[in-house]
């Protein structure tokens, strides 16, 4: 029997199959992936109520038309676009009763997961009865709501514990966790995993066991490990499990930041009055997060990195062959990645003994990504052969874009860059991972500075988002264009800035991670210092950040800098007495705290010796603690709002928003807040500008205020 069609639209094509079942195969037309916009869920409502009162219909099998994966979530331009909380509250509402159609078909539904499933996407899988996947590493299933500033709120809330228990659920609705389709069998997300592609014949004897299966509503919580029964079954058990996520939660989100908070209690609504009572909650905790600062911003960061990465075309082909000059801890990420891109890539180091040390340096990335399963063996070794080292500059006659990673050296640089014009065709593009030096003076002397560029990536490079494209009024459009689409290529999200000392990471940076020392230098504990900025949202506190960066690399970019900020950088002596100790930080175990593996502990020798020998007067001694971390807070926050209104006046970036992805991308700037520029503007701009004033009287010019436009 050939397959009957019953409805083919813009998203989604239903059809009835050999056997009774019909096939819902998710396609949204112009999308690489499946987002569940408006349109798909009317979709869906019109194909469940097609097959409501069939009675030859014995099975509903939903999978997605795209080889990239099953669903990524809602389509945060619609999210976007949501402008009041009545909007926010009727798409919640219209969501949840698709859901609930779905899952009162009368007859059994299987989803089959491929790739992406997330959000929304999740959610749909969890209203059918059955959920197969694919075991691949790209298959991923999770409920990330809240680092939009949201919560699940199509009734994922409450399937999500009655499917695989409370505590696993929570953890995968408070924290953003996403499983791999492995652990999802073993939690019970997904109920078996086929090895192949997802296409009906291949999961046939899986679609014949749920039909015999049956329908298997959801309705209350599995209890199926010893754990379960005993922390799941009684109230106060939920109880307790309830107050350590509570626990948990303090520890994790920063202050301002309501979605966790309202998952938790939606969750707990749910187990305490029932699944009705807990989808009207989702309705009403996404109407009061929808309109908030955190959700706004959140949803604001991820299309601008959307945007960013849309907005580097090239009319060139895309690079690949690269030459990297510099195999050390950042030339080594960079080969890394780029080989893992399908690059060839040329390596040029000072001598065999360090280009053994850079190749070994790179195995043992390849290492890491072989044990997390982002690579398989096969690949690990199509990788390494795409890698050809040298001391002779092998190679670098045939690549198309060079990345130099060298020491931080003008002279070094400067050398490297006459030795690149004359080892490379007239159109490679020649780029600069420097962190503080102009690009400008690597141009210096050369036959063509046209095709030199700024291309600043991040430590560890695998894992940070951002590269900085920076160029000079000498760089031609050709080469921001085929360096900054190369970048976008590795996965990351390129910001094109003008070329200036530190670009815009670092120089906003330097004034923040300064301010943190002096506060220090005063008196302030470390783990004050480090805590209220955790608060604020940063990913790590400024001392641990000059912990992991090193003590001698930021005093090294600090020094780099120093013309730029003139008395904005007061002097204090710390870094160079850091430096001549050997508290260099993380990688001599011994900073400003003592590192021993992954646990920590302040460093008090290395402080008090520092307040001893490079004290400042202490003009917060004696307030009560809360008016201290509050204080303290405000000044590096502060320093950093002023900062980047600098770098827009001056135009290093484009536009704040630019400004602003790149604080949040390249040095974990609180997304919620949207960067320093966002959190000014919501703050306000004479509240901001009269804490300067504050300050400045107190403490000096480096908090005088500049004019903070309306609309900058
Ligand atoms: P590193 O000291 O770990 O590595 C530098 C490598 O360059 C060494 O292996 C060295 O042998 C090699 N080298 C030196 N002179 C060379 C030459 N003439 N020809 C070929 N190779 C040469 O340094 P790193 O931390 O990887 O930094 C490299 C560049 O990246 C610097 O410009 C730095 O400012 C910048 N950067 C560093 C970080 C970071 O956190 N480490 C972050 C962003 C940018």
């Amino acid at each position: 029997m050939t397959a009957v069609p019953l409805l083919a639209t813009d998203t989604l094509n239903l059809e009835m199959t050999a056997g009774d079942a019909a096939a819902l195969r998710i396609d949204v037309r112009g999308r690489s992936v499946n987002a569940l916009t408006r349109q798909l869920l009317d979709d869906l409502d019109k194909s469940l109520d097609l097959l409501q009162n069939r009675a030859d219909l014995k099975l509903l099998v939903i999978q997605s038309g795209k080889p990239a994966g099953f669903i990524v979530g809602a389509d945060v331009h619609e999210l976007a676009a949501i402008d009041s909380s009545d909007k926010a509250r009727q798409l919640s509402g219209r969501g949840q009763q698709v859901m609930h159609k779905l899952a009162n078909l009368p007859v059994p539904t299987v989803a089959i997961i491929h790739g992406a499933c997330l959000g929304g996407g999740l959610e749909l899988a969890l209203a059918c009865d059955h959920r197969l996947a694919v075991d691949t590493a790209a298959t991923q299933l999770g409920l990330p709501e809240v680092e939009l500033g949201l919560i699940p709120a199509w009734g994922g809330t409450q399937r999500l514990p009655r499917t695989i228990g409370l505590e696993k659920a929570l953890r995968i609705i408070l924290i953003g966790r996403r499983l791999d389709a492995r652990s999802a069998a073993r939690q019970g997300l997904v109920d078996d995993l086929i090895s192949e592609a997802p296409d009906l014949a291949t999961a046939q004897p899986f679609l014949e066991a749920a039909m015999q299966q049956g329908k298997c509503p959801r309705l209350t919580l599995p209890l199926q490990t010893w754990r379960q029964k005993v922390l799941e079954s009684s109230r106060f058990g939920r109880g307790l499990l309830f107050k350590a996520f509570e626990r948990i939660l303090r520890g994790r989100v920063p202050d301002d930041m309501p979605a966790p908070w309202e998952a938790l209690e939606t969750v707990r609504t749910g187990m305490r009055d029932g699944f009705d009572a807990g989808l009207a909650r989702e309705q009403e905790a996404v109407a009061r997060l929808a309109q908030g600062h955190a959700c706004r911003n959140l949803i604001g960061i991820f299309l601008g990195r959307e945007e960013a990465r849309k907005s580097t075309p090239s009319a060139e082909p895309p690079v690949t062959r690269i030459g990297v000059v510099g195999a050390g801890t950042m030339g080594a990420g960079i080969i890394e990645l780029a080989a893992l891109k399908g690059c060839e890539v040329a390596v040029q180091e000072v001598n065999e003994e360090a280009l053994g040390a850079g190749i070994m340096r790179v195995a043992a990335l390849f290492q890491k990504a072989l044990e997390q399963r982002i690579l398989s063996q096969e690949d690990f070794r199509r990788n390494l052969a795409r890698i050809r080292p040298t001391i002779r500059w092998e190679g670098f006659d045939k690549v198309e874009l060079v990345v130099e990673a060298a020491s931080e050296d003008l002279e070094v640089k400067r050398q490297l860059f006459r030795e690149l014009e004359s080892r490379t065709r007239p159109q490679t593009v020649l780029a600069t991972n420097t962190s503080s030096l102009l690009v400008a003076d690597l141009q210096e002397g050369l036959t063509h500075p046209e095709r030199v560029v700024g291309l600043h990536f991040f430590n560890p490079v695998h894992r940070m988002p951002l590269v900085e494209v920076a160029h000079t009024p000498r760089t031609n459009t050709r080469s921001v264009e085929v360096a900054a689409q190369w970048a976008a290529g590795l996965g990351k999200t390129p910001l094109v800035v003008k070329d200036s000392p530190g670009f815009v990471v670092n120089r906003i940076l330097i004034p923040y991670l300064n301010e943190a020392v002096l506060l220090l230098l005063e008196g302030v504990d470390a783990a004050t210092i480090d805590r209220v900025m955790v608060r604020f949202g940063m990913q790590l506190g400024p001392l641990e950040v000059l912990d992991q960066v090193g003590i001698d690399v930021a005093a090294h970019i600090a020094r780099g800098l120093g013309p730029v900020f003139g008395d904005r950088l007061p002097a204090h002596g710390a870094f160079q007495l850091m430096s001549d100790r050997g508290w260099l930080g993380a990688k001599s175990h011994k900073g400003f705290y003592v590192h021993k593996g992954k646990r920590r502990k302040v460093n008090r020798e290395a402080i008090s010796t520092l307040r001893k020998s490079c004290a400042r007067p202490a003009p917060l001694a004696g307030l009560p603690a809360a008016a201290l971390a509050t204080q303290a807070r405000e000044r590096m926050v502060l320093l950093m709002c002023k900062e980047a209104f600098m770098c827009l006046q001056e135009g290093i970036a484009d536009s704040a928003e630019v400004i602003d992805l790149a604080m949040v991308l390249g040095s974990g700037w609180a997304p919620h807040r949207g960067g320093p520029i966002t959190y000014a503007r919501q703050r306000g701009f004479q509240a901001v500008t009269e804490s300067l004033k504050t300050f400045a009287r107190q403490l000096g010019q480096r908090f005088e205020p500049i004019a903070f436009g309306p609309n900058p």
